[in-house]
């Protein structure tokens, strides 16, 4: 009888010298399906591999009919080659006719073999082709075959995915790896990237794939597994994640995997049969990872990644990986692709390389999310599929404009994209050239433009947009993208550090902004059912006065001896801002007492993002130095409109007659009063709804870094007193109904003011 383990050895060996041979390739896959049919003594072997057209196409075959290779083909799904390849799944069959999917194809002269035993051909989960056995006689194939004929694919797999079948593929045809694909995600960051991938936890390609000796490939496995569990405990047993968490939870189930027999086993198996242990590992991972690909339960699809992040760490010791080989040759044009991403993780890039970012999952106000923004890095969101559909280095767009992903795209899409790209680097040129003329009106208003910000990556734009402060300064984020609470010092040091690079030029903080949809890990509140109407901004912070008077302290002695420019958020009465200036009384006596120097000036200010405050304008305007209309907010309780939700965020305008007129309201209640007024929502970066804003008074507006230009080109062509004339008359037409917004867009096409 035949040793049963030493078939699929000798079987594997024989295809290492295959691999080796200098051989033209349509030789080199006869010579494998003619070994696996002679080892595994089945009449046929054949395999198919799957085009970019979702067609199966045989490639090679010992036993059907030689004339059908090239031309039989079964489509995804279809036959039982086309259901292996769709379900990822193998089938072993002792009477393949009586399977409802069998499908005859008269060219190969199949129907006389009975038993069928067909294996996909995985890579990272994903089939790229079927690789099958048969024999006449009825039988059903041994576990260990089964085993030996999934091993056997993995080369296949390595061949088909080192582009080596490209030369035997007819000509007009692609292979399925290479195809061109389109991801569809949501926009997260708008900006067009073109360039290369680069895979953010690599896949580790496992080169050496088939093991001399098998008791010490089980060794080495033993010896990574016992290393990643310690590593495992370590992590849990640290300070930062020895708390209850999310953290912790993702690190128990790694625990639970690491010491999962089956896991183990099935590697072990794999290794028994001829692999090395990383191969082993790398064929498990992909095993698993096709069969839970199809499911639907999100709890279900996050272990999987929990798994695969496992059997990643795995590879990584096996193979003495390191992250910093992988950075080496990184890409001029680099745009990353990964699961997801913690934002300190993205700052270890090297900025000027990266051209986007692309993550499977992550939302909008997600860390890494807020940071790339910052940086002016177009990011897609929720691209499903993104990592195993792309290999490092193919060539990718990024339209974060349409939250969208072309890999590998077609000549035609590539070019329509590069000629995008060349106009707006056009436009920037044409921005920049205008970074230090002075922003002036037409009719010679003089109009401040600032730009808004929150993290000190964002500072370098300062200068390089020509913004002559920063109207905005969201100190939220420098606790949304730390781990843990800042302390008092690292307060203290950031505000400064900010200060220092704003080189002179006015910085108005805001004071914490948490709760709502900016959530602060660390910071546990309860459930809320109405999250925006909830404990938040300065709600929260007159309930902890103590982290209140943390940054006050901090902000008053980062900016001791220069002025101080504070801003409240999110206040509903005046009493709240008199509630907050007896804190600062406080914090400035403690101060002077201890003999700190103070700040020469302080401007004390608030937002106006809460309707209730239209109805004590008087009062408000009397009570602060200044005022900074929240539009994003106001807008949002005014109309009664989610800011973050898509089906209705966009069901009111902005430019419509009762938002313009509430802002028109606001306008002359300042202007009476004689208090600053400025407007920092995102209305004041778009060139339509800016120039409606100086139309109807404004003569302050903060925006992000990228809008100062547009909005300079525009002002610039703007006469502001005839604008207003014609605004504050379609905001008074109680009859024509004609919407505000076309009478906007009629005024500045008339008179070629560019938007
Ligand atoms: C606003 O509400 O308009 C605003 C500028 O604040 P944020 O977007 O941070 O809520
Ligand atoms: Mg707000």
């Amino acid at each position: 009888m035949r040793d049963l383990s030493a078939g699929p050895r000798v079987l594997l060996k024989r295809l290492r010298e295959l691999m080796a041979e200098p051989l033209e390739p349509q030789e080199r896959l006869d010579r494998i399906v003619r070994q696996i049919a002679s080892n595994m003594v089945a009449e046929v072997c054949s395999v198919y591999v799957l085009r970019s057209d979702g067609v199966l196409e045989l490639y090679a075959t010992e036993g059907l009919n030689k004339d059908a290779v090239h031309l039989a083909q079964l489509k995804m799904g279809q036959g039982l080659v086309g259901t292996i390849a769709a379900s990822a799944q193998s089938l072993n069959l002792s009477d393949a006719q009586a399977h409802p999917a069998f499908r005859y194809l008269p060219e190969t002269g199949e129907e006389i073999y009975h038993s069928f035993l067909g294996v996909p051909i995985l890579r990272a989960g994903r089939s790229l082709g079927v690789l099958v056995v048969q024999n006449k006689a009825q039988r059903s194939y041994r576990e260990d075959e089964l085993e030996a004929l999934e091993t056997t694919a993995m080369v296949l797999a390595e061949m088909i995915a080192t582009g080596e079948l490209k030369k035997i593929t007819r000509p007009g045809l692609e292979l399925d790896l290479t195809r061109a694909v389109t991801i569809e995600g949501d926009s997260y960051g708008e900006g067009i990237g073109l360039g290369y991938v680069v895979l953010h936890e690599p896949r580790i390609v496992v080169t050496n794939l088939l093991n001399e000796d098998s008791e010490k490939e089980i060794r080495r496995l033993a010896d990574a597994l016992g290393s990643l569990r310690i590593s495992i405990d370590d992590m849990l047993s640290r300070r930062e994640v020895a708390m209850e968490g999310e953290h912790r939870e993702v690190l128990e189930t790694y625990r639970m995997f690491a010491h999962d027999q089956g896991w183990v086993r099935r590697m072990e198996e794999a290794i028994h049969n001829g692999l090395t242990a990383e191969a082993a590992v790398e064929k498990v991972q992909s095993d698993t990872k096709a069969r839970m690909i199809r499911l639907t339960d999100p709890y279900l699809r996050e272990r999987m990644h929990d798994f695969d992040d496992l059997a990643n760490r795995l590879l990584r010791q096996l193979t003495g990986f390191s992250s910093r080989s992988a950075s080496e040759g990184f890409p001029a044009d680099a745009i990353i692709l990964a699961r997801a991403m913690g934002a300190a993780e993205l700052l270890d890039y090297p900025r000027s390389h990266i051209r986007g970012l692309v993550l499977e999952e992550g939302a909008v106000t997600s860390h890494v999310v807020i940071v790339a923004r910052a940086m002016g890095i177009p990011v897609v969101g929720q691209a499903a599929g993104a990592v195993a559909l792309a290999e490092n280095g193919d060539p990718v767009i990024i339209d974060g404009d349409d939250g969208k992903i072309h890999v590998r795209p077609m000549a035609d899409l590539q070019k329509a994209y590069e000629e995008k790209v060349r106009l707006r680097a056009r436009r920037q040129e044409q921005f920049r050239a205008l970074r230090d003329v002075d922003p002036l009106t037409k009719d010679g208003k003089r109009i401040l433009l600032q730009m808004n910000a929150g993290l000190l990556v964002d500072l370098p734009q300062l200068t390089a947009s020509g913004a002559e402060g920063i109207g905005l300064f969201r100190t939220e984020l420098q606790f949304m993208i730390s781990s843990t609470m800042p302390k008092a010092e690292e307060q203290e040091s950031f505000y400064r550090s900010v200060l220092r690079q704003a080189d002179g030029r006015p910085v108005t903080f805001r004071t914490l902004d948490i709760g709502g949809d900016k959530v602060v890990p660390y910071f546990r509140s309860q459930e809320e059912e109405n999250p925006a109407l909830g404990w938040r901004a300065i709600r929260l912070s007159l309930d902890r006065p103590g982290l209140l008077r943390t940054q006050l302290r901090a902000l008053l002695k980062a900016s001791a001896g220069a002025e101080l420019k504070m801003m409240l958020p999110m206040v509903t009465e005046v009493s709240e801002i008199r509630a907050v200036r007896e804190l600062m009384q406080k914090e400035v006596q403690h101060l002077s007492k201890f003999g700190h120097q103070l700040p020469k000036r302080l401007q004390f200010g608030v937002m106006l993002e809460v309707p209730a405050l239209l109805w004590q304008l008087e009062e408000l305007m009397e009570e602060v130095d200044f005022v900074s209309v929240g539009s994003n907010d106001l807008f949002q309780f005014s109309m009664a409109v989610d800011r973050g939700n898509a089906r209705v965020a966009d069901r009111f305008d902005v430019l419509g007659r009762p938002f313009l007129r509430i802002l028109r309201d606001i306008v002359r209640a300042a202007d009476k009063a004689g208090t600053p007024l400025t407007l920092c929502g995102e209305m004041a970066g778009k060139p339509l709804s800016a120039m409606a804003l100086l139309g109807l008074g404004f003569r302050s507006i903060s925006m992000s870094a990228t809008s100062i230009g547009p909005i300079k080109a525009m002002l610039l062509a703007l006469d502001v007193d005839r604008l207003s004339k014609l605004l504050d008359a379609a905001l008074d037409d109680h009859r024509t109904h004609l919407p505000v917004r076309d009478v906007l867009t009629g005024f500045a096409e008339d008179n070629n003011i560019p938007l």
